[in-house]
Formats: C-alpha cells, structure tokens, sequence
C-alpha cells in the first residue's frame, strides 16, 4: 500500500479497530477490507455470492489504491457496532424547551459517532422576549449556542472526533448584531462555525443602501429596521477580525432544494459544503485526481476517472442502506432523498504536476470540464442504480419527477475539506491551494505533522535543484515565489495559498459551484495586512459569481491556526 508514514499515525491513532486495552486489530488494509466488505453487503440483494466478491474487491482497491476514499465515519465505523457512517446532519431547533434540549441530546449522539452537525437558531425567539408558561424573558439564540456548544466540549472526551457544529441565523433575525460578533472573542462559542444566512432581499438592500426589517420568528412581526450596508460592514469587520461569521445564501440553498415540498432548507454542515433539511445526513467521499493522471502525470485519464465515479456513486449509494443512523427521523429522511455527495481532493496537486497556476483561467477552465464531467457521470450512475434498485423513496415530491429523470439520489456531489481524507491520501485537500510547499499541521486535537509537498519534490529531483538546504528555506519563506534557486516557471506554477489573489480562490470556487448539486467547501486565504475593504470584495463577488456562501481567513488573525506557514520544528 502507498500510505506515508503521517497517513499511518492517523489511522492508527483513530480509525483502525482496537480492543480495549488500545491494542491494535487490524493494520490500514485490514481497515480497508473491513470498510468494503461492510459496504459491498448492500448488494446482497441484487447479486450472488460471486457478484458480492468481486463488488468487495473493487470497493477494496479503489480505496487501497487511494483512488477514493469515503468520509471519516465511514472509514471508522463501517462493519463494526456503532455503524454510523456519515459526516453530515442538519438538526432543527423548534422554540420550545422541550425541543431545544431534545436537539442538544440528538447532537451529543451523533457527535459520538464522529458526526458533524448544523442548526439554524432562526426559529428561537429573540433575547427578551416574554415567555409565556412563566412570565419570565427568554434569553435568545446566543445563549443557547453558548448550551450547545459546552455539551459539545463535554462529548468530545469520549468520542471518535472533537465535534463539530454549525450555527447559522437569519439576517432579519433580531438578535443578528449580537450573533455576527458572538465569536469576537476567540475563546467562546469554540465547538462552532458560525455563518449568517443571508437573503436576496437583503443584498439588494446592501446594494441599495437602504433599512431592511428584523422579524420576530414567533410572532412574525415586524422587530424594528436596521441600515442594510451598516450590518453588512458589521460582518465584514469581524470576517476580517478573525475569519468568523462567513455567510451563506439562503435563498440560493432553497433554489437547488430538490425537495421543496419536504421542507426548506435553513442550515448546512459544519464546514458549510452540504445543505440539508431538518433531520436529513449526508455521507461524503472524494475522488484523489492526482490518482487520476495518467502515469507521467501529465494527463488527466477521463476513462479511469469516469469508471472511478461509477465506483464511487455505487459505494456512497450502498451507504445510506447499511448505516446506522442515530434516530428513527434521521433514518426515515436520509433514506428518503438518498442525497450522496462525490467531490474530489488533490486538485492543486493535480494541476502542479500538470504545469498549470492554479491561479490563470486555463486552471478555472480545467476547473469547470474536470468537474462538469464528475458531475454528468456522476448523475448518469444514479441514473443506472435508479433502473437497478430503484429512485429514491420521495423522488415524486423532487423536481425530477416533473423533468421525467429517475436518479436513485436527490443529490450527487458536494467538495468536503478533506481534512483528514487529503492527509490520508497525501494529497493537498479538497480544491485548495497547496497552503505551503512545506509546513507544519495540527491535526487531531493536539498533535503536529510535518508536511512536504511531494509533487514539488519529485519536480525539483527532475529539474535537478533540490537540495535539502533549500528545502528548510522554502519551509521558513512559506513560499517559492523569489527564491533564485527554484527556476521561474517553478515558481510560477507551484503557487500557494498567499500567493493567490484572494478573486482567484472565489473565482476557483465559483467554478466547482457550477457543477456540484450541494456546495462547495472553500476558505479565500488573505495575507495579514489585507483590509477591510479586501474582505467586502471578496463577499461581493462570491455573491456575483452565484457561490453559495463564502469563508474568509486572513492569516494570523487567530491564536490557533489549523495551518501554519513558516514554522518548521
Ligand atoms: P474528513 O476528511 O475527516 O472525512 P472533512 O474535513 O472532509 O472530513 O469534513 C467533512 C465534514 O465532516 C464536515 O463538514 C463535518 O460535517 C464533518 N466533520 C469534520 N470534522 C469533524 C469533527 N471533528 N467532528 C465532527 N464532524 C466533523
């Protein structure tokens, strides 16, 4: 197997089985084997003994091979007790005791499975408000974020993963100017991601510079005005204070609503890529594209990536139907839509090994066929589950069903982070930049990596000026750009993070966006002395170029950074 020394820690640290001494039952490929296996029993039904065989092997090798790798639960959990496999849960918060606590408790159990999940705190009623059973005030959204979140702190101790949470609120919400700087102060609220749902309405009001009214969501009445472009300026601010809230377009979630009449959709993931109904989960799983080149690294192999989406849609279909899912009404919607979300890790890797900048149109223009094309082949292997097994259970509620196309999955792809799926893999994650040619990597809790980027290495052996003197320069500078010993056209083409003007990661994102039914995971890295007015631009073209939301992080602006450049121990 090809896995690298750092992909190896981290399995053995958290996914590979152990007995309860902490003693290890099965290396990475016995993990492997143990994953299709469990995932190829879904096919029970429709194939012999044979058939499921050989489905086994090929999930076994696509894996193996570091050709596709499912999300993090999948690869912890598939074929052993707990069973849950998936990254993504949306919870909704009705305004009443009862159903607050009810959604604390649902969110405990799905972080012990190493679950992520997102609310909306839109329906609360805001702080103030009168309480009607007790003649009391209600204290609002925030607070009970503040509940949320230390339930989070103490489920961490126990589980696979830290948890996770997104927390979104409305726009016209009344609390929404203590919600934007609610994380002001970095220590709090730390087991959240939060992002303000911003709505069509309200950008015009930007645009215009007009007032816009706040809505009471329990009684629906109007809670006072407040200057459209003052807010916005008040989320830029903080965005640009410390990378928090980013902002999502909630009317944007509702026109790719598949299901409209399931309900609307008011919140995503945690890291923003998967929008869902109340109740519905998601399991993800990303194709390596540096995998995908033929074997001089110079081409994209489009048949191997076409059989490899094949694959990948029949796995992450077989997932939903041998998952556990931690509630009965989690089962009943995830099953019902049957939404799979395909995305790819390695990109940047993909497009250095090609010589293309990840910053020039060429690589916005491979951006759009190499992902238009996951898309078209990811539908049509829906389409050919959906005559084998059948649509999915609420496809006469879907739009499809009004366009006569029977797919087996409301959706098919979404672009994770891959955080740890990118490390597993040794590539760079997701459709990021490479953040540095070498750096340093916490990951999991406390622990550090050390990270070389291996494209460059093989580049710079082939074009003959490597030396490992250089490469602690690199580490140090955070960057090739000048260095006189890498050749220009190096330079050029080995870009990271902060060499990138922030309009290329939007216009990059935008570019994935056009051909992925969910969203798109996408941090614009600015450079520390980047402004204000740099953070609005980047929110008004993300706007402008019809991305569903966007995440900034201007370098330095927090104490702990999941990446550091020029840091080598
Ligand atoms: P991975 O690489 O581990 O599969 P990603 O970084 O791609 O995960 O994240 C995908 C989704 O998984 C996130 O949006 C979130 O929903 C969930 N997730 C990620 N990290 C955590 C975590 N520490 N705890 C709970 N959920 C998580």
């Amino acid at each position: 197997m090809k896995l690298s020394e750092n992909a190896i820690k981290v399995l053995e640290k958290r996914y590979l089985s152990k007995d309860e001494d902490g003693n290890l039952l099965e290396d990475c490929e016995g993990m492997f084997r143990r994953v299709a296996k469990a995932i190829a029993l879904a096919d029970a039904n429709y194939t012999d003994e044979d058939g499921l065989a050989q489905i086994e092997q090929e999930f076994f090798d696509m894996m193996s091979d570091l050709e596709f790798l499912p999300n993090s639960p999948t690869l912890m959990n598939a074929g052993r007790p707990l069973g849950q496999l998936s990254a993504c849960f949306v919870l909704p918060i009705e305004d009443t005791m009862e159903g607050i606590f009810e959604t604390i408790k649902n969110a405990a159990l799905i972080h012990k499975s190493g679950g992520g999940t997102g609310f909306s705190f839109s329906r609360l009623r805001p702080k103030g408000a009168t309480v009607n059973s007790t003649g009391g005030v209600a204290s609002g959204p925030i607070s009970f974020m503040k509940v949320f979140n230390a339930a989070t702190e103490a489920v961490k101790q126990g589980g696979t993963r830290r948890g996770a949470n997104m927390g979104i609120l409305r726009i016209d919400h009344p609390d929404i100017l203590d919600f934007i700087s609610c994380k002001k102060d970095n220590s709090e609220i730390t087991n959240f991601n939060i992002s303000v749902g911003i709505t069509e309405d309200f950008m015009k009001a930007v645009e215009y510079n007009l007032d816009y009214e706040l809505v009471d969501p329990k009684t629906k009445e109007t809670a006072g005005k407040l200057n459209a472009k003052s807010v916005f300026n008040t989320i830029v601010e903080m965005a640009w204070k410390n990378g928090e809230p980013g902002i999502i377009f909630l009317d944007r979630l509702n026109i790719d609503n598949v299901v409209p009449k399931l309900g609307e959709i008011e919140s995503t993931n945690p890291c923003g890529e998967q929008p869902l109904l109340p109740y519905e989960a998601c399991n993800l799983g990303s194709i390596n594209l540096y995998n995908m080149l033929t074997e001089d690294g110079k081409q994209l192999d489009y048949d191997k990536l076409a059989a490899t989406v094949k694959k990948a849609v029949h796995f992450l279909d077989n997932v939903i139907d041998v998952n556990k899912y931690p509630l009965p009404e989690i089962d009943k919607m995830t099953r019902g839509t049957r939404k799979i979300g395909l995305g790819v890790m390695g990109w940047a890797d993909m497009l250095c090994s090609l010589g293309i900048p990840y910053n020039s149109q060429k690589a916005i223009d491979l951006a759009d066929k190499v992902m238009g094309f996951i898309q078209e082949n990811a539908q049509k292997a829906s389409q050919e589950l959906a005559e084998q097994k059948g649509v999915f259970p609420y496809y006469e509620d879907s739009i499809y069903a009004e366009k006569g196309i029977k797919l087996r999955n409301a959706t098919v792809t979404t672009i994770a982070p891959t955080g740890t799926l990118s490390l597993i893999a040794g590539v760079s994650s997701g459709i990021e930049p490479n953040f540095a040619i070498s750096y340093i990597r916490n990951v999991m809790d406390n622990n550090e990596l050390i990270e070389v980027n291996r494209v460059f290495k093989d580049t710079a052996i082939r074009e003959k000026f490597y030396s490992d003197e250089l490469m602690k320069k690199i580490a140090k500078a955070g960057t090739v750009k000048g260095l006189a010993e890498v050749p220009e056209k190096v330079q050029n083409i080995f870009v990271t993070a902060h060499d990138i003007l922030p309009e290329w990661h939007v216009k990059m994102q935008a570019a994935f966006q056009r051909h992925t039914d969910n969203a798109v995971s996408k941090t614009v890295n600015l450079g520390h002395d980047a402004t204000t007015d740099d953070v609005r631009e980047v929110f008004v073209l993300a706007y402008k170029t019809h991305c569903k939301g966007v995440t900034i992080y201007r370098d330095g602006s927090r104490d702990l950074q999941v990446l550091n450049i020029g840091k080598v121990k």
